[in-house]
């Protein structure tokens, strides 16, 4: 079965910014506790991750007497606001920035005394928020009751019309139209957010393409329900399922193409959750040795068994920069200790991030805890024992990189904050996760295959070979990093994109990979590695064709980007091997 996702699917840019300021909020020291006035966003579930890290949710202000109170992207009226200051709550507005251009439109048309037409639904939070600003009088008006215009909307006034942010367009040139012939002179705006344009444009390409368009998403959001109806107006079936576990193996019978997409306040991890259902019910129809394969394959990217080859294929590549002939000891060390130091990590993990991230991948490991733990042991325990056939300051070295991994990840100290106690480790500290993955991989792969005999070691050549690996490396972790964002910040993990933003990491991405290009071929032109690093090029290309398949949203599987990045530390090694030979 062939799997479209949906470019516009996820978070809409007013919903993220009034989580992120949300989640800000919890990490500074504001009162507590943290209340929402209404839900902050239409989708239960995150609402629920919210609630259980101390977020509620109040219905109306009575109900708010201290701490801090955050105001919807929706908005609220000035009226509300006022309220809200004289009870001395902390304020927050999380009102979307274009929500409030349409606040600011209708304020400053009812300061000239006209009256306003706002295309909406009249009890949507919007719709009542911003007909609070309309102080000469206001209505709105909406499919259901057009009829009704004549007596609604006075024809001896100027008026001013603006769109619900999620209206859509038909309707509100129809209720445009209707006002030009009624009324004596109108100022019409369209306030259609742009967002929400996208999104219905896109599903209506997505339903010509499929046999069934899935949308995922809260029950109780208009938009997201819009989209099921623009799909189905399409042509195309359509599903619309608030959680994954909603898919019925039926919902696929005859179906050969899906797409999926999601409203503006689904969370991507929901989509993903959405798009693992839709590959198991998949690859049960799958017949037995196909279906076998793709388990396998899928089971060694969970259980970074790619990334272990990769990691093998990294230290081919950084022994022949340094002039050495690659040798199997050092490669399979390498292999094992990144097959048990993520393995580890990932059993281990205290944040809950893998069960929002990658939900396929969090199931697998609670099927086998033991198995995996095992096997997370043996292949450290294989590691030492090797290292230990390669020379004893090669054991030493590698032990002590183990046993560092392990604390990195252990919880080693208590801590209270927001009134919550929780057990804090090196993990938790801000943008360290990337950087202490590549040091460990830069590390195995460049120093320890040479330390053995350090009269031989090209120091030069060990310096670029340990950056370039760490490039790469950073490289691969933080494009999973970008992939896990909302997740990683609804856990509250600090991982770069995290801290600056998802733009501003693509950005550096890019900017490092075409740094690590200029600086392998410096490398080579100065005769500090060996000339086959030449070859690096043809991955470093290939690690962009990846990016610029992630930045198109292509790459909905994240086990299909895993297992291709590894993959391209394997080429890597055995083209550069070859090349050095
Ligand atoms: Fe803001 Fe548009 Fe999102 Fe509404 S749909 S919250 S207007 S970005």
């Amino acid at each position: 079965m062939k799997i479209r996702f949906a470019r516009t699917a996820g978070f809409c840019m007013g919903v993220r910014r009034a989580v992120d300021m949300v989640l800000d909020l919890q990490r500074g020291n504001t009162p507590l506790p943290i209340v929402t006035y209404g839900p902050l966003i239409h989708n239960p579930q995150t609402l629920e991750i919210l609630d259980a890290r101390g977020v509620t949710e109040a219905g109306n202000i009575e109900e708010i007497d201290r701490g801090t109170v955050v105001v919807r992207a929706h908005g609220i009226s000035p009226a509300e606001h006022g309220l809200l200051k004289e009870k001395g709550l902390q304020v927050v507005d999380a009102t979307c920035p274009r929500v409030r251009r349409v606040q600011v439109l209708v304020e400053r048309h009812a300061g000239q005394g006209r009256f306003c037409v706002i295309v909406g639904d009249a009890d949507h939070p919007e719709v009542r928020g911003v007909m609070g600003f309309a102080t000469a009088g206001g209505v709105a008006l909406a499919e259901a009751n057009l009829d009704q215009m004549s007596t609604l909307v006075p024809s001896d006034r100027e008026v001013c019309v603006v769109a619900q942010t999620t209206q859509d367009r038909q309707t509100f040139e129809k209720v445009v139209r209707a006002l030009e012939r009624h009324c004596l002179k109108i100022h019409v705006h369209d306030t259609i957010c742009d967002s929400t344009k996208r999104r219905q444009q896109e599903v209506t390409r997505l339903a010509r393409q499929v046999d069934l368009v899935v949308v995922v998403g809260g029950k109780g959001s208009g938009n997201t329900r819009r989209l099921a109806q623009v799909a189905e107006a399409c042509g195309a079936r359509s599903l619309h399922v608030e959680t994954a576990g909603e898919i019925d193996p039926k919902d696929l019978d005859g179906v050969s193409r899906v797409g999926v997409t999601g409203g503006a306040s689904t969370p991507n991890w929901q989509m993903r959750q959405a798009v693992d259902r839709i590959k198991e019910i998949s690859a049960t129809r799958r017949s037995g040795p196909l279906r076998r394969l793709r388990r396998a394959v899928d089971a060694a990217v969970m259980t970074y068994g790619f990334a272990a080859l990769g990691g093998g294929g990294l230290t081919a590549t950084c022994m022949t920069l340094q002039g050495e002939t690659p040798t199997w000891p050092p490669l399979v060390v390498a292999m094992l200790f990144v097959f048990s130091m993520h393995l580890l990590n990932r059993l281990h993990d205290r944040s809950g991030a893998v069960r929002f991230n990658s939900p396929e991948i969090a199931a697998f490991y609670a099927r086998h805890t033991t198995a995996l733990t095992a096997a997370g042991l043996a292949s450290s325990l294989g590691a030492i024992v090797l290292a230990l056939g390669v020379g004893i300051t090669t054991c030493i070295l590698l032990t002590c990189t183990l046993v560092m991994g392990r604390l990195y990840s252990a919880a080693l100290f208590s801590a209270s904050g927001n009134g919550r106690n929780s057990w804090l480790g090196l993990r938790d500290v801000p943008w360290s996760k990337t950087p202490a993955v590549t040091f460990g991989w830069a590390f195995v792969a460049a120093v320890l295959p040479v330390v053995e005999a350090p009269a031989r070691v090209n120091f030069i050549g060990l310096a670029v070979a340990f950056v370039l690996a760490a490039g790469m490396v950073f490289w691969r972790m933080a494009v999973s990093d970008l992939m896990d964002v909302q997740g990683d910040r609804i856990v509250g993990r600090q991982t770069i994109p995290v801290v600056l933003g998802v733009d501003q990491t693509r950005k550096i991405l890019w900017i490092l990979l075409v740094l690590l290009g200029g600086y392998c071929a410096l490398g080579v032109w100065m005769g500090w590695i060996s000339a086959a690093g030449y070859v690096l090029e043809v991955n470093m290309l290939l690690f962009a064709v990846l990016f610029v398949f992630y930045a198109r949203r292509q790459l909905a599987d994240r086990l299909l980007y895993e297992g291709a990045a590894d993959l391209n530390f394997v080429l890597a090694g055995i083209l550069v091997w070859q090349a050095g030979m």
